[in-house]
């Protein structure tokens, strides 16, 4: 089954109104330039998105409309709405246009104490309300040390087919995201990255082959123009999920241009 590419970029925790401006009109700009302004035509799934902090929503909204580039959050909360403060909820989300919302991101789970159920409850979350949740799996360098990748990489992925399982999964995008990669400036070399990816789809065809074979599994970790074709160009790698990058529009628009 042929999947299409899909370019995700998540700002994490920086910006700012002017400069958010600038960047999200560079990108609108930048892809026209480089043939992706078609991706969201209607019936098509749009093959870039950006993952802004939540105040942000409503501006790239603004911008984005109408573009070939979706938007969308970096997290949710598990719960549908009520005594949760500080906590957002899919709906919101929902409500802001969101395409796409992040779950699971090793910052989320190292920093925020976010367990695997924790992450399975969110992405049901986002489906409920129709949002594609971008399921984050990843292990730490010790664990890749200690050769559990595998066992790990399994563990997170099963406790979220537990919960959503194969309906929920042909509606989601996993992104394999190596702890010790993100922000680091070390990237998984495609043969590590390939085989994880191999690792994931293999899980999920155990569970139903039909949905392995449509499934996007992204690859996240210091992911730049210079290393992206290469890592694309691997059978199982869907495309990208991007940091660092992502604040540069012209290394987001090149990256974005490696998966076409
Ligand atoms: C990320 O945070 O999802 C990420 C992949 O970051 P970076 O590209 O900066 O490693």
């Amino acid at each position: 089954m042929a999947r299409t590419k899909l370019v995700v970029g998540n700002w994490k925790m920086h910006g700012e109104t002017a400069g958010n401006q600038t960047l999200l009109n560079a990108l609108k700009s930048g892809m026209a330039g480089a043939g992706m302004a078609g991706a969201g035509m209607a019936g098509v799934e749009a093959a870039v998105a950006v993952c802004v902090p939540f105040p942000y929503l409503a501006q790239a909204r603004s911008v984005l409309v109408g573009t070939s580039i979706a938007w969308g959050a970096q997290d949710v909360s598990g719960h549908a709405q009520g005594a949760y403060t500080g906590e957002v909820s899919a709906a919101m989300l929902k409500d802001f246009d969101c395409r796409y919302v992040i779950v699971g991101h090793s910052e989320r789970r190292g920093y925020h104490g976010e367990t695997d159920e924790t992450v399975a409850a969110k992405a049901a979350a986002a489906l409920t309300v129709g949002l594609i949740p971008i399921i984050c799996v990843g292990e730490t360098l010790a664990e890749r040390e200690g050769n559990i990748t595998g066992q790990v990489i399994t563990r997170q992925l099963d406790a979220v087919i537990a919960h959503i399982g194969a309906a929920g999964l042909a509606k989601s995008v996993v992104a394999y995201e190596p702890v010790w990669a993100i922000g680091t400036g070390r990237t998984a070399s495609p043969e590590q990255a390939q085989e994880v990816h191999a690792l994931i789809r293999a899980r999920v065809a155990a569970v139903d082959a039909n949905v392995a074979a449509g499934l996007r599994i992204l690859y996240g970790g210091s992911m730049k123009p210079n290393n992206a074709k290469e890592l694309m160009a691997r059978p199982d790698i869907d495309g990208g999920l991007i940091g660092g990058a992502a604040l540069v529009a012209t290394d987001f628009v090149a990256i974005c241009a490696a998966a076409v």
